[in-house]
């Protein structure tokens, strides 16, 4: 069954009449067609959206939540089916959709609907001669464009704040991860979003996803990806001026000093190396550990990546096409002098599976510890002393998130403001709490999502000043 666009409510074919093929990664078959959407689907999701707009953002604020309530409950009462389609369009284990990607997309619409409640704007009074109060308003049509790694995941984190705060909007999910997507569109009528407040357009990047970023009528745009796409992006909205925000890639360090609990940091780094496979923008992929430990912690870490179940705790990457670039940087590692000391194979099996893999014996200056490979892959590097493990950590053009390891406070505390990056974990990894602060320094991203941030930028600060 081919895929449709939902558009002011209703599903609708693309102009062109033409669609791509959906392949389940784990089979490599082809599980559904989605529609090459091009800038005239693309125009005419922004007009429904346009057209929804004014009722939209003047609905009372408790009314929203309440729809997005309904929606959140929606996904909960479908629970199980998402969680499947979720598995078998990404290639991520079925027992990671379920305590992940699904329950964390109904926490985003329960968040931010309630969020909206709590919200308060600023007042300024200029010595007793002026009252100056602060409107936040929605920005009208906002563009969502999102990765397949979290499909479903990310995709409501932008569609959640966005419609939230009054906006209506036009996604664009990955094409390589439609289905969650085309669910959640027909969960939002069950749910009685109205028509055009949300709008989902499939398709290619380059194609629809960019048609979004240069269309004159959507005033913002939310993207997360790559580095690379990201600075595509940029290029195409900046000039337009419009509200830009970016979750790009990531190389993040995970520290781990002589002092730390090793067991816990072996447990915790492995579900950090290769959680979904690897294929998290915040996933450790450069160990670094103090050298009086290192030999212990390797072993340690080998041997628990070698219990790692492939179908259970490792899915099979997204495509083909990313599969070649993984197993690329495996080799890299070995031209590059490194030490295979777990896995370093594609499954010799259906579906684009490799074995988790450890690789040793590299420095920072090498290839694989310095690009995002986005896999099943990590490197373990030794250090001396707390400034090595900083030049260490920083020692790249990303600054997404970083783990560090350690019993004693106040290093933990000097390290984590030394790091170059949007978070610091102590002690754990992908603790997340909706309230705080999300996103990136350097090349993984410009602005911040997360809890009031998220609803700052879906709206635009109006300062009204009042003479007394
Ligand atoms: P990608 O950049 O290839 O694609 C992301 C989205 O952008 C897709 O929907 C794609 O169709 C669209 N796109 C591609 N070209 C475009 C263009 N020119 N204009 C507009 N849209 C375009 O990324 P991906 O491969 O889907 O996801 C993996 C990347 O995402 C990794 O780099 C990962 O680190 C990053 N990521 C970051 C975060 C974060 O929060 N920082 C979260 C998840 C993933």
């Amino acid at each position: 069954m081919p895929l449709a666009n939902f558009i002011g409510g209703e599903f609708v074919a693309p102009k062109s009449g033409a669609y791509l093929d959906d392949i389940a990664p784990s089979t490599e078959e082809v599980i559904a067609q989605i529609p090459d959407s091009d800038e005239r689907d693309v125009d005419d999701a922004v007009q429904a959206a346009k057209l929804a707009f004014p009722a939209w953002s003047r609905t009372p604020a408790a009314e929203r939540s309440k729809l997005l309530l309904r929606l959140a409950g929606q996904i909960e009462q479908n629970f199980d089916e998402l969680a499947e389609l979720e598995s078998q369009d990404s290639g991520k284990p079925l027992s990671l959709a379920r305590i992940l990607d699904i329950p964390r997309a109904v926490a985003n619409f329960r968040f931010f609907a309630t969020a909206i409640l709590h919200d308060a704007s600023e007042a300024h009074v200029t010595d007793n001669t002026a009252l100056n109060y602060t409107l936040r308003q929605p920005l009208g049509v906002v563009g969502l464009i999102s990765p397949w790694n979290l499909p479903l995941y990310l995709l409501s984190w932008k569609i959640a704040p966005a419609i939230a705060s009054g906006n209506a909007c036009v996604a664009k999910p990955s094409e390589m991860t439609p289905l969650t997507a085309n669910r959640l569109a027909e969960l939002s009528i069950a749910a009685g979003i109205p028509p055009g407040v949300i709008n989902i357009v499939h398709g290619l990047g380059g194609k629809a996803g960019r048609a979004l970023t240069v269309h004159d009528d959507v005033a913002a745009i939310s993207f997360t990806g790559g580095t690379v796409t990201g600075a595509a992006v940029a290029a195409n909205a900046a000039p337009r001026f419009k509200k830009l925000s970016l979750e790009l890639g990531g190389k993040n360090p995970t520290v781990v000093f002589a002092d730390a609990d090793l067991d816990d940091a072996i447990k915790n780094t492995t579900r950090a190396a290769f959680w979904n496979q690897g294929e998290i923008c915040l996933c450790g992929s450069r160990i670094f550990v103090e050298r009086s430990i290192y030999d212990a912690f390797v072993d340690g870490f080998v041997a628990r990546t070698k219990e790692l179940r492939i179908g259970e705790d490792i899915g099979a990457l997204i495509s083909a096409a990313h599969l070649e670039k993984v197993t690329g940087y495996i080799e890299l590692a070995k031209k590059e002098g490194g030490t295979i000391a777990a896995g370093g194979h594609r499954l010799d099996r259906k579906g684009y599976f490799v074995e988790p893999t450890v690789i040793t014996g590299l420095g920072c200056d090498c290839r694989v510890l310095q690009e995002e490979i986005f896999g099943p892959v990590v490197t373990i590097t030794p250090f001396d002393g707390e400034d090595e493990a900083i030049a260490f950590a920083n020692s790249t053009r990303y600054g997404l998130a970083a783990s560090l390891w350690t019993r004693n406070l106040q290093r933990a505390h000097r390290v984590a403001a030394a790091i170059d990056s949007g978070t610091v974990w102590i002690n754990c990894w992908l603790l997340r709490d909706l309230r705080v602060p999300f996103g990136g320094m350097k090349e993984s991203g410009v602005g911040r999502e997360g809890g009031f941030e998220s609803l700052r930028f879906f709206t635009e600060a109006k300062n009204v000043c009042v003479k007394l």
